[in-house]
C-alpha cells in the first residue's frame, strides 16, 4: 500500500532557510512536481478534494461531478498544478496572472506582500457567472495571494467552490484569512 500523501510530500519537498530573505523558510515543491509518482498523487488528490468535503452534496459533487466546473491557477507554480488538475478532472483551466500579462478585458486586485504590494489579474470572461471554480496554488502562507485571487473570481461572477494547496503554513494564519472559503491542504507544516 502507498504511504500517506503528506509523508510523500514531506519526504520530497526541500526546505531552504533564509530564502528569498532572512527568516523565511522556503518550501520548494519543484522536486515533488518533478517526481512522476508524487505529482500524480498530488494532482489526483486535489482533483478529488471537493469530494472529501462534508458539504459535498451542497456543492453538487458526486458521481460524474467533482463539485467544480473549471480550475483556476495562480501564477506561476499554481499553473503547474492547475493545468494537470483540470486534465484529471475533465475541466478547463484559467490563469490568474501577475499584472500586465493578460491581453483582454480584465479585473485587477492589489494586495499587500510582506514588503510592498503585488497585483493579480483575471480575464473578465474566463469564468462564466455562476461557474464553480476550484482555486489552486502550491503554498498557503499568509493567504494574501489566494484572497486576492478568490476576490477576482467572485468579481467576475464565479463561485469559489474550494481553495486547494499542496502545503499550508498554519502559523501564518492563511486559512483564517480565507474564511469563509473552504481550504483543502495536502501537507500542513
Ligand atoms: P501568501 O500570499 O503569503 O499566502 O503567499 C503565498 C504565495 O507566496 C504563494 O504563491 C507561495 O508560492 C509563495 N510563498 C509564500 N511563502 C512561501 C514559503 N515559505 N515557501 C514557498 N512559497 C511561499
Amino acid at each position: 500500500t502507498e504511504p500517506p500523501i503528506d509523508e510523500v510530500i514531506a519526504a520530497i519537498a526541500v526546505d531552504i532557510p533564509d530564502f528569498p530573505e532572512p527568516g523565511v523558510v522556503f518550501r520548494d515543491l519543484t522536486p515533488v512536481f518533478a517526481d512522476a509518482g508524487a505529482f500524480r498523487r498530488v494532482v489526483e488528490a486535489i482533483a478529488g478534494s471537493v469530494l472529501e468535503d462534508p458539504r459535498v452534496g451542497a456543492l453538487g459533487a458526486g458521481p460524474g461531478d467533482r463539485g467544480f466546473d473549471v480550475v483556476a491557477g495562480v501564477e506561476a507554480r499554481g499553473f503547474l498544478l492547475a493545468s494537470a488538475v483540470a486534465l484529471a478532472a475533465g475541466t478547463g483551466v484559467v490563469p490568474v496572472r501577475k499584472a500586465g500579462k493578460l491581453p483582454r478585458a480584465r479585473v485587477s486586485a492589489d494586495y499587500a506582500l510582506e514588503y510592498g504590494t503585488a497585483t493579480l489579474e483575471l480575464h473578465t470572461d474566463s469564468v462564466a457567472p455562476g461557474q464553480r471554480v476550484l482555486l489552486v496554488d502550491d503554498v498557503l502562507a499568509t493567504g494574501g495571494t489566494l484572497e486576492a485571487a478568490a476576490g477576482l473570481v467572485e468579481q467576475v461572477g464565479g463561485i469559489v467552490t474550494a481553495i486547494s494547496v499542496v502545503v499550508e503554513l498554519p502559523a501564518l494564519g492563511g486559512r483564517e484569512r480565507l474564511r469563509p472559503h473552504t481550504v483543502h491542504t495536502l501537507w500542513t507544516t
